[in-house]
């Protein structure tokens, strides 16, 4: 349990392979605290209960550093090929490990990717690179913008349901070293 003193309510998460976090307001008391996590119980376990794993990434031994270099060469390749589709040209790539993002692009022109797309099925990280660079064109979530993946990625809508069925387990995961 976390206080803090921004927060204006009170937050639950319960993390994959992680304990529960709580952060609470300053103002909310212990007994308060307390009558919260009882009444959260039977929730708790039951997002734990959703929390099986499936993508067998269990025991299997990654580094990071090789993680992200085989990230950076698939995501450029992809990138550069489609980014001529397109027509349009990002600054650089950036390779990171956000645990709750698997990509961005900035106003700058940069593009960012999870190092754990490796793991994912090759067309999830085909798709999401697509997804990213579509945002050079059109900044947001528009009918415009899903037109624009539509028109690249007539089957888009598979891998966006994979990251949302293995998106939590994914990017739970811990390299070895
Ligand atoms: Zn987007």
């Amino acid at each position: 349990m976390r206080r803090s003193p921004r927060a204006r309510r009170w937050r639950l998460e319960v993390p994959w392979g992680e304990p529960a976090r709580l952060t609470a307001p300053r103002s909310m008391s212990r007994v308060e605290v307390h009558e919260l996590l009882r009444d959260k119980r039977t929730w708790i376990e039951e997002q734990r209960r959703r929390q099986v794993p499936r993508l067998g990434l269990e025991g299997l031994a990654v580094s990071e550093s090789a993680a992200r270099i085989a990230a950076r060469e698939l995501v450029s390749a992809l990138a550069e090929e489609e980014a001529g589709r397109l027509g349009v040209a990002y600054r650089r790539i950036r390779i990171g490990g956000q645990r709750t993002l698997w990509g961005s692009c900035s106003p700058a022109g940069t593009l960012s990717f999870n190092w754990r797309l490796v793991l994912a099925p090759v067309d999830v990280l085909d798709y999401v690179v697509v997804h990213e660079l579509c945002h050079l064109r059109v900044p947001n979530h528009s009918r415009r913008f899903w037109g624009l993946v539509e028109w690249r990625r007539p089957h888009w809508r598979e891998q966006r349901d994979w990251l949302r069925e293995h998106g939590a387990e994914l990017l739970a995961f811990k390299a070895s070293e």
